[in-house]
């Protein structure tokens, strides 16, 4: 990820897709300084919409606390579009094909919406937590006219800056993944 960011150079504009503010704060520390970021909280895997609402809610609080200028765009909830897309593997474990799909569901969208909106990069906060894994994630983000930036932000400490971060700005920090299935 450094070596790419060297030689991105100046001005270069990122989408940064975010599960939730949490694990954005880590991402959000070590991207700001070196790109514009527009901010993308696409999540339709979350159950339920009010669930949905408390994490987009916290994300615009954490962005207006650190003081970031970044667009912030809350996408309209559907979470039958999760659901659809996952059908036939809702019994999978956490980790498993279920969340492959997952993945690659917001990554597509991620993708999409950074080049429509004319971004260089995109990259997601999906690499912070323990319990994903970053290579498949790195592995399904495609690079398009937008290229996709490889992170792993649970690196270098990232995942114990984070829960220092969301004590210090006092983030909502949910103990499920997202989904139903996750929640059981
Ligand atoms: S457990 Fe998490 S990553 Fe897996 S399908 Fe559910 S919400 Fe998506």
């Amino acid at each position: 990820m450094q070596q790419i960011i060297r030689k991105a150079g100046p001005n270069k504009k990122l989408l940064l897709h975010v599960c939730c503010a949490p694990c954005a704060t880590t991402a959000l520390e070590r991207l700001s300084e070196d790109f514009e970021l527009v901010i993308d909280f696409y999540n339709p895997n979350i159950y339920s919409r009010d669930e949905y609402e408390k994490r987009g809610n916290e994300l615009k609080k954490l962005v207006e606390q650190l003081g970031l200028k970044a667009q912030v765009i809350i996408e309209d909830y559907d979470h039958s579009e999760f659901l659809d897309y996952v059908s036939g593997f809702e019994g999978e474990p956490e980790g498993g094909l279920r969340c492959a799909l997952c993945y690659n569901q917001r990554l597509k969208r991620a993708k999409e919406r950074a080049e429509e909106l004319g971004c260089d990069y995109y990259a997601t906060t999906l690499t912070l937590s323990p319990l994903k894994n970053s290579q498949m994630i790195n592995i399904l983000g495609r690079d398009g006219k937008a290229l996709y930036l490889p992170t792993d932000f649970k690196k270098r400490d990232g995942f114990l800056r984070s829960t220092e971060l969301s004590k210090k700005y006092n983030l909502y920090r949910q103990d499920y993944c997202g989904c139903e299935f996750s929640r059981r």
